[in-house]
């Protein structure tokens, strides 16, 4: 892992943004909880999502749906049969790993190394692997032929590969008997599409229409160590836009450059984002592309833009027996509707949010170590601090904090000397420190440290408010 990643797990736990769930007990892996700080950002987050894809369409809207569904949405969905990842073993440490991935790992080494014809090869190989009838054979014998080795024991000494399905299972009610497994979503989209009609139908939407969901996912993950970019639980953003067959391409094509368009709203920086076609499209899509970033450990997806025809809504009627037509009055026809969806990781995002925001910089001496959020994103939009703990200056500070209040989430802070208070603000990522002096008395003004530039400016205090909303308003990834 490197050495940036590890800075920023760390900083994460120390500063409250995110720690390992019941860490008391050692830690469930691949599970975080989000702290003081984490979950107002995973909020400020997941608002924005909200307000771009509900809020800014008139022709989407919003759902709730349980984690629990019926056993037979994910016969259906193809989940129960096919939403597995290749598993294999290295025998000399019992650690299990995804084949696929090892054989990814392997060529961005041959890569570093400067081999890239062979490179190239060994990724030919993979992509004829993950699409060809017998995958797990396929991935097995490259692993054999590139004598790949195990990445923590070194050896090489692997079982076969076999297909191992992500769905957690549960059972509901007092009996564990047959037929009462459930699964926990391996993803939010199915309750959308079963949910279809009765959304529809109140809000009286006609196609094209969107219905957006915001909420947990869960996989069974078989290899999990990459801090919140692979977790066991996890939150996903979805929206599914409903089509007439045969525009789904266009509308593909729109929401991909729309989807790319947030992601640099919210302040990403846009060298480190691009697209990224499926090298492996799913049998039901005629088109599929990802949204990666460039982490500290590569270029990862942080968003699928998938489109996926009419197999969800076609499955979903010849499993229930209900229809899943729609008939559009307009053109007098019925049809079943085809789907575009995007599908964004909404921790995968928070990953991606620190790993741009983190940076480090000399300052006479010392290391100040700075999250450069967009200030709409950061957990505290501003810190205010009296210079000293007393003569009447802890007052107007809280005074100036309540009416701040109204405006954005602020903090108050009396502790440490000036310069500690700067830094734990620029660790949490706070945009605006307001210091209260001893000028202030005479003059009704304090100082706003800007966080990414350390300047100082002089703001009367009935001014700060709109300081605030401008300088936000203006704020750029360049500075
Ligand atoms: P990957 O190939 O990385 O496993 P995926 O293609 O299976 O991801 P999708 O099924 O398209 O992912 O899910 C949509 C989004 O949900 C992903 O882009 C990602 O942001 C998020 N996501 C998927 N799996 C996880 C996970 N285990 N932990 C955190 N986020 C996840």
């Amino acid at each position: 892992m490197s050495d940036l990643f590890d800075k920023i797990v760390s900083l994460c736990k120390q500063r409250g943004f995110i720690f390992q769930s019941s860490e008391i007990y050692g830690g469930l892996s691949a599970t975080y909880d989000y702290g003081p700080l984490g979950v107002e950002l995973k909020r400020n987050v997941k608002d924005r999502w909200w307000e771009a894809m509900v809020y800014q369409h008139d022709d989407i809207v919003g759902l709730d749906a349980a984690i629990f569904m019926h056993p037979k949405t994910w016969e259906a969905s193809g989940h129960t049969e096919a939403f597995n990842d290749p598993l294999i073993d290295d025998k000399a440490s019992g650690n299990r790993y995804r084949a696929d991935e090892l054989i990814e790992d392997y060529i961005r080494g041959l890569r570093m190394d400067d081999e890239q014809e062979r490179a190239e090869a060994v990724h030919k190989r993979l992509v004829r692997a993950l699409n060809s009838d017998d995958t797990n054979d396929a991935l097995y014998a490259i692993i054999q032929d590139e004598e790949i080795r195990a990445p923590d024991s070194g050896a090489f000494d692997w079982t076969e590969v076999r297909q191992f399905n992500l769905m957690f299972e549960t059972h509901m009610g007092p009996l564990k008997e047959e037929g009462s497994e459930l699964f926990l979503r391996p993803e939010t989209a199915q309750g959308i599409f079963v949910n279809f009609h009765n959304v529809r139908e109140p809000v009286r939407k006609h196609v094209p229409f969107g219905i957006a969901q915001i909420g947990k996912a869960f996989r069974n993950e078989i290899v999990a160590r990459q801090f919140v970019f692979r977790m066991r639980e996890f939150e996903q953003m979805e929206m599914q836009y409903f089509v007439k067959p045969g525009t789904e391409l266009d509308r593909f094509a729109e929401w991909k450059q729309k989807r790319m368009d947030w992601h640099q709203s919210l302040g990403i920086r846009p060298s480190k984002l691009r697209f990224h076609e499926h090298e492996q499209l799913s049998h039901y899509a005629n088109a599929a592309e990802d949204i990666q970033y460039e982490f500290p450990i590569g270029w990862k997806e942080v968003e699928g833009i998938h489109s996926r025809t009419d197999f969800d809504l076609s499955r979903h009627q010849e499993y229930s027996g209900k229809k899943m037509t729609y008939y559009d009055p307009f053109e007098e026809e019925r049809y079943i509707p085809y789907v575009v969806e995007t599908s964004v990781g909404l921790d995968r995002t928070i990953l991606m949010l620190l790993s741009d925001a983190y940076y480090e910089e000399e300052v006479r001496g010392d290391t100040r170590s700075v999250l450069r959020f967009h200030p709409e994103i950061a957990p505290t939009r501003a810190a205010i601090f009296p210079l000293v703990k007393k003569e009447g200056l802890p007052e107007i500070a809280h005074r100036i904090e309540d009416d701040l209040r109204d405006h954005f989430n602020v903090l108050y802070d009396e502790r440490g000397s000036m310069g500690k208070r700067y830094r734990r603000q620029d660790e949490a990522g706070t945009p605006f420190c307001i210091t209260v002096d001893f000028d202030t008395l005479d003059d009704q003004t304090v100082t706003v440290r800007d966080r990414d530039s350390m300047e100082q400016d002089r703001v009367a205090i009935d001014q700060l408010a709109t300081y605030i909303h401008d300088k936000t308003a203006t704020w750029s990834v360049d500075g």
